[in-house]
């Protein structure tokens, strides 16, 4: 999560934080407990190249806060995955583990590395590197990792496999990874359809006719292009998509199978002929029903805020809007659905694959689907209630009931 000039990225979500412990009344005490994670480790990862050479990594794991159970959050690979950023994301992992319920804390782990500029085989060995290095931390109910950007299930593979070699056979130790060893139906979509849920929901109170809905998309990654394939099966229009290379327009809606087909061969989809090019800053200036972004933090700036032309925000990425964009869209009176609960799929279905991984046991991609669309419905009710009976915002919503669960099980282990 690259942060603002001014501030870090821990200090854009504390103002978030400030907020929701204000209305809870938090002692000075508790609230620097949530401000300080409980453990943090940075490695050096040496790894010989193809070429011979030897390159060294800087990678990162921190561990933020598990009153309620094991560490949880994702592994990410991306030049920004520096110590701050790391932080900033296993806090959030904290309150969205608490806002969906599941028994699980907050973690995350980072190598500040471009994946593309990597071989296969690079990559498996700085994972692997990784792995040995942090593997002290890990454990089926102390650390488990995930996917997050730049890493995938093959990576999440070469993680369980590498702590294997130490541990024993522990396909726990991981989520996100091939259905093949273990990984759980439903989880590679599960982020894009998790947010679909809540859209739907909301819709219903926004009156919203998503059959009718035109929707633009930021981010054709795992997370947008799922949400973009389940939208269109359920009838939206996704009219524009951008991604880092650039953007296609249809005012009368993409061909989304076609676009990902596009999308997978190419690395982006720029250039897809049945559309219109569009350049990719342009994507927050196209007037529509549901603006999604999906791909990287901080994109929904002040001067954003002042120029997007839609119904609803759905915050499918993490951290996409900076305070400051949060408070115009707040004064302009546009509903945002924020990513602490619209995201919140993933980590969902990770705790459906960890417990059929203790119990050796496998449910079907109906089953998956459903216990998901339980719980993000649930999620967003006790969002929208909280959020109407106190008068605040749907972020403000999801952070207080996130804080309150996590300081309420501190208080009952008897932390503080
Ligand atoms: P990904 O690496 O699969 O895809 C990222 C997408 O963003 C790509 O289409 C890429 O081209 C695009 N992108 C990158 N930089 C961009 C830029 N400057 N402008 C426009 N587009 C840009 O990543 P992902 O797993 O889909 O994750 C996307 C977001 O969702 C991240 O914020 C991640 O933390 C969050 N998230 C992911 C999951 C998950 O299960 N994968 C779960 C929760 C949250």
């Amino acid at each position: 999560m690259a942060s603002t000039p001014e501030r870090s990225a821990q200090d854009d979500i504390k103002i978030f934080f400030d907020r929701a412990a204000d209305s809870l009344g938090l002692s000075p005490g508790v609230r620097r407990m949530f401000c300080e994670p409980w453990r943090e480790l940075r490695a050096s990862l040496p790894i010989r190249m193809d070429d011979g050479r030897v390159e060294v990594f800087i990678g990162y794991r921190v561990q933020h806060n598990a009153a309620r159970g094991p560490y949880k959050g994702g592994l990410r690979f991306h030049l920004n995955a520096n110590q701050d950023e790391v932080r900033a994301l296993a806090t959030l992992m904290t309150w969205k583990t608490a806002l969906l319920d599941l028994p699980f804390g907050g973690a995350k782990g980072g190598i500040q590395v471009a994946p593309q500029e990597l071989s296969e085989a690079e990559l498996n060995r700085l994972t692997r590197r990784y792995t040995q290095s942090v593997q002290h931390l890990l454990g089926t109910h102390r650390d488990v990792m995930a996917p997050d950007m730049g890493t995938n299930a093959q990576t999440m593979a070469w993680v369980m496999d590498a702590y294997g070699q130490a541990h024993g056979y522990e396909p726990a130790i991981v989520t996100g990874k091939p259905v093949e060893i273990g990984g759980s139906l439903g989880r590679e979509a599960a982020t894009g359809r998790g947010a679909m849920f809540v859209l739907q929901e909301a819709a219903a109170d926004l009156g919203i006719d998503l059959r009718r809905a035109r929707v633009v998309l930021q981010g054709f990654g795992n997370v947008g292009s799922w949400f973009a394939r389940i939208a269109y099966e359920e009838g939206a229009q996704i009219i524009a998509v951008a991604d880092h290379v650039g953007g296609v327009y249809n005012g009368d809606g993409l061909d989304i199978p076609e676009l990902a087909d596009y999308a997978q061969h190419h690395g982006t989809v720029d250039g897809f002929s049945a559309a219109e090019p569009l350049a990719a800053a342009d994507i927050f200036d196209i007037e529509c029903d549901v603006l999604v972004p999906a791909a990287i933090e901080n994109v929904i700036t002040e001067e954003i805020a002042r120029r997007i032309k839609t119904k609803v925000v759905l915050e499918a990425a993490n951290h996409p809007t900076t305070p400051e964009g949060d408070a115009v869209l707040g004064e302009r009176r546009v509903p945002v659905l924020p990513d602490l609960l619209v995201n919140a799929g993933g980590v969902t279905v990770s705790y459906f694959e960890w417990t059929q991984n203790l119990q050796q046991f496998h449910w079907s991609e109906e089953k998956v689907n459903d216990e998901l669309r339980q719980r993000m419905v649930r999620a967003y009710e006790a969002v929208a209630s909280v959020s109407s009976r106190d008068r605040i915002t749907h972020r403000e919503a999801a952070f207080t009931i996130g804080i309150e669960r996590v300081a309420k099980a501190a208080m009952l282990r008897g932390f503080v």
